[in-house]
């Protein structure tokens, strides 16, 4: 069985791992032919960090982990500290930690898991066709690639998802810009061993540790789609949206390096049920764009690879039958985490005022039960016990 995987990030890169682990013939065709991620780092919760425990990479994924063991949220004006908590209950429960990352060494660590040299960078896809027992993929560069099953794991702005559903979709604004990048751990901003969250005016500030003694952070704002973009300006735009915030917050943005830090604005996806076509699976983003509100677009890629490898390696009907049941495994669980991080997105970012405030009062009175609980809930719907 040979299965061509379209797409060497997370996603691509997860598959293409999983698959290999299995026997399965494998060739991993990535448009770019350097692969840039979109964010400094990532959180990986429990549940991501079982897949890739599964796949081989427990060792080498501690090793780009922060320490992240308490998490805190403060009030934007003061600093004060609203609520603060271990995390400890939620790794009890779940059997795993979460690990921040930074993405260049999640990227690196899953490419040299897989072969770097077994990725075909500059091989952008155009489109694909299938015949009753294989799959071809054709590249802009006038070249193709024939297999007995394809895995589109092409990212949000995916091609082949239009092929597998028949019909256009359209990413959804989620109404805020995020910045985020990496600084040097400043304890005098935030304790080294905790994710710290400064809340208010439906903004946020945060800091979760990664290794190197780095913090990853990120700004959000809401506002309007399209705004001119311009790298020089970082500090000085962030300096006046979060103008009247409190100190740490003001060292902080005076210590970015605007040259590295990103701006993004925030999409999602409508969920739809169809994840598969005949022989070709849409996988990652391709298949659920999500809002990162609750930090899960990555860790339900890495889910859908050790999904889709399992279904491949333990079924004996047949590919497409495979295929299938990948999609029924998977189709509500990712709708499911689509739809629960837009409802994050929207409390945390002031959608409706009233009910960020009474989030900001809640958090107040928040001894970590309710926080973890619903963690918990979210991380114990993947497929790893
Ligand atoms: P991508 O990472 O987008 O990879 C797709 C790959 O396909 C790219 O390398 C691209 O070059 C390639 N490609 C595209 N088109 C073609 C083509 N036509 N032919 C060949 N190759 C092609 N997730 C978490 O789990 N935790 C977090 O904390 C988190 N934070 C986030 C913060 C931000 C600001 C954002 C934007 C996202 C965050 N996410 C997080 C989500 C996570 O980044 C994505 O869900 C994840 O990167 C999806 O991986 P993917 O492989 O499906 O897509």
């Amino acid at each position: 069985m040979k299965a061509i995987v379209i797409g060497g990030g997370i996603g691509g890169a997860c598959a293409a791992i999983a698959l290999k682990r299995f026997g399965i013939d494998t060739a991993v065709y990535e448009a770019v032919k350097e692969i840039k991620p979109v964010g400094a780092a990532i959180s990986i919760w429990p549940n991501g960090v079982k897949c890739l425990n599964y796949l081989g990479m427990k060792e080498a994924l501690r090793k780009l982990g922060g320490n992240m063991r308490f998490m805190a949220y403060k009030d934007y004006q003061q600093g004060k500290t609203m609520t603060r908590f271990s995390m400890d209950p939620l790794i009890q429960s779940v059997g795993e930690q979460p690990y921040p990352v930074a993405r260049a060494e999640l990227q690196s660590m899953l490419l040299d898991t897989y072969g770097r040299d077994r990725v075909q960078f500059g091989k952008r896809v155009t489109h694909v066709e299938e015949s009753a027992d294989s799959v071809t993929a054709w590249f802009e560069d006038g070249t193709s690639a024939t297999g007995d099953l394809l895995i589109a794991a092409d990212g949000t702005h995916s091609i082949i998802r239009q092929h597998v559903l028949g019909y256009a979709t359209e990413r959804r604004y989620a109404g805020y810009v995020n910045w985020n990048g990496l600084v040097e751990i400043d304890e005098s901003i935030a304790p080294a061993d905790q994710w710290t969250t400064f809340v208010g005016e439906g903004k946020r500030v945060s800091l979760m540790p990664v290794s190197g003694n780095r913090f990853y952070f990120f700004f959000d704002v809401p506002l309007p789609k399209g705004l001119p973009q311009d790298r020089t300006t970082v500090r000085e735009d962030l300096q006046g949206y979060f103008a009247g915030w409190a100190e740490p917050v003001q060292k902080l943005i005076s210590q970015i390096n605007p040259e590295t830090t990103n701006r993004v604005e925030i999409h999602d996806i409508e969920p739809f049920m169809q994840l598969v076509k005949g022989r070709i699976a849409l996988l990652g983003d391709s298949g659920h764009s999500t809002t990162p509100d609750i930090g899960q677009g990555g860790c339900a890629a890495m889910e859908d690879a050790v999904v889709l490898a399992n279904m491949l390696q333990t079924n004996s009907l047949g590919i497409e039958d495979a295929l299938l049941r990948y999609q029924e495994k998977r189709a509500y669980r990712v709708k499911d985490l689509v739809l629960k991080a837009r409802k994050r997105c929207d409390v945390t970012h002031g959608k409706e005022m009233a009910v960020t405030e009474q989030w900001y009062e809640d958090l107040k009175s928040e001894t970590g039960e309710r926080i973890l609980s619903g963690m918990c809930e979210t991380i114990l719907g993947g497929p790893l016990e």
